[in-house]
């Protein structure tokens, strides 16, 4: 039994935007996200669940480490796509620093290149579950 509506920050560590595309895909009214009650929101301070895609790269890694910092408890840390969760495409980057679960602890991991909004939108029905 879900609460409250949890609010959702979205941070791109560096990929193709691929997965960035699928994510909003899955907010739209096309797939609906909000129906659960969820809402993208511009600070991590206001986020209970925070969306990482891309890689990693070195210049992200500190920011991501201070996104994590300032996220709301019970900071719920979901991974989607391959590069979130092992460099994916950019596995042999010389500039990636990832995978995502390196830099901050991850809860939920969706792989794919990119995954599906269906998938997307099971893990952070996933997540819900735990807050
Ligand atoms: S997992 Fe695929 S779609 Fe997502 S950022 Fe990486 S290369 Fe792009």
């Amino acid at each position: 039994m879900i609460s409250r509506s949890p609010w959702l920050y979205h941070f791109n560590s560096g990929g193709c935007n691929g997965c960035d595309i699928e994510l909003i895909a899955s907010i739209a009214p096309g797939f609906d996200l909000e129906r659960l009650g969820c809402v993208l929101k511009g600070s991590p301070r206001h986020a209970d669940i925070l969306l990482v895609t891309g890689c990693v790269t070195k210049q992200a890694e500190k920011r991501l480490k201070r996104i994590y910092s300032q996220l709301a408890e019970k900071k719920i840390v979901i991974a989607i796509g391959s590069c979130a969760l092992s460099g994916g495409a950019f596995r042999s980057s010389y500039n990636r620093a990832g995978p995502v679960d390196r830099i901050i602890p991850v809860d939920i991991y969706i792989p794919g290149c990119p995954p599906r909004p269906q998938a997307i939108i099971h893990g952070i029905k996933t997540a819900l579950e735990r807050l």
